[in-house]
């Protein structure tokens, strides 16, 4: 009996141990400054935390490391950079913010909400920039020690982070909780937009090295072809073909990719082993996921009996 135990907790150490020792992981910071609508301000809380279990999903996994952005301690006073992105609420103007402090694995992400035209319903994408100084802080502002982004063959990316807009016209379903799948018709759930469009903001489409692997309409990054079994069919240059099935990432079953170009209405999408595989092709560096738990099989199965009602974003 007593030996028993002790193997029991044995066990436990080692499970606290795995755990403590794990590489350091991304963290998202949203920055609501630009929410000039407010869509995310005052009694709206589950909104952003919504868009946090969203974020949450790429922290648990991501496990690159990304150098800080600090033009006043770069090293050198002539060093200096702005942060430029398109305002997510007004989808025109151009907004430079001069020496952002970025901190070390963190990406810093500007979020809104507009009416978005058309059918979209989420836009998102990574930053540009604009930099002053010595060659070693221009290659810092540009890949954050991801020195695979700087060339000659551009296989990887590391970005400051980006802007995301939400669409303040259509009815949403928010939801921190997405462990679990309940009904929400007429709506179109949050968390699978938000999961869709923090993977453009990562490359998805919009990086040199995800692009570098597009031929015509056709993805033919490494990881990719092999978790699909061939080139990978496009809708365009950053989608997968429309109803391209996959596995849930850590979890059970088979599902619509995430990043494919819609989402049905009263339904959600995880982020499937297909669209990790293109975050490796891009040159993120993924954890090997936990063991799949059986409510996302559950959640799929409630996903096939919808409606279908497209939404492109
Ligand atoms: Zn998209």
């Amino acid at each position: 009996m007593t030996a028993r135990m002790d193997v029991r907790y044995l066990c436990l150490a080692i499970v606290f141990l795995a755990t403590g020792t794990r590489a350091p992981a991304i963290s998202f910071v949203f920055d609501y400054n630009y929410d000039s609508a407010g869509f995310f301000s005052g009694a709206n809380t589950n909104r952003r935390s919504t868009l946090e279990a969203a974020a949450s999903f790429f922290e648990t996994y991501l496990t690159d490391d990304l150098l800080v952005l600090d033009a006043t301690n770069s090293g050198n006073p002539a060093n200096t950079w702005a942060a430029r992105f398109t305002d997510p609420s007004d989808g025109s103007s151009l907004r430079a913010i001069t020496n952002l402090v970025v901190p070390a694995d963190t990406l810093t992400v500007f979020v809104g909400a507009r009416d978005l035209p058309g059918s979209a319903i989420g836009q998102g994408g990574p930053g540009s920039y604009w930099i002053y100084g010595t060659a070693s802080w221009l290659e810092t502002v540009i890949a954050r020690g991801e020195m695979g982004a700087l060339g000659p063959t551009t296989n990887d990316f590391g970005p400051w982070g980006g802007a995301l807009s939400f669409d303040s016209g259509v009815n949403w379903y928010f939801d921190n909780d997405v462990s679990t799948i309940e009904a929400f018709p007429s709506t179109n759930d949050f968390y699978s937009v938000a999961v869709h469009e923090l993977a453009h903001l990562l490359g998805f489409g919009l990086s040199p090295s995800f692009t570098r692997l597009v031929s015509g309409l056709s993805f033919t990054g490494a990881a990719s072809v092999a978790e699909y079994g061939g080139d990978v069919p496009m809708y365009n240059s950053g989608h997968w073909l429309t109803n391209a099935m996959s596995s849930i990432f850590a979890g059970l079953g088979q599902q619509e990719a995430a990043m494919d170009p819609d989402l049905l209405v009263g339904t959600r999408k995880y982020f499937t082993d297909l669209d990790a595989a293109a975050l490796t092709d891009i040159g993120w560096q993924l954890a090997i996921p936990e063991p799949p738990t059986f409510s996302l099989a559950a959640g799929l199965v409630a996903i096939m009996a919808m409606r279908r009602r497209l939404q492109r974003k």
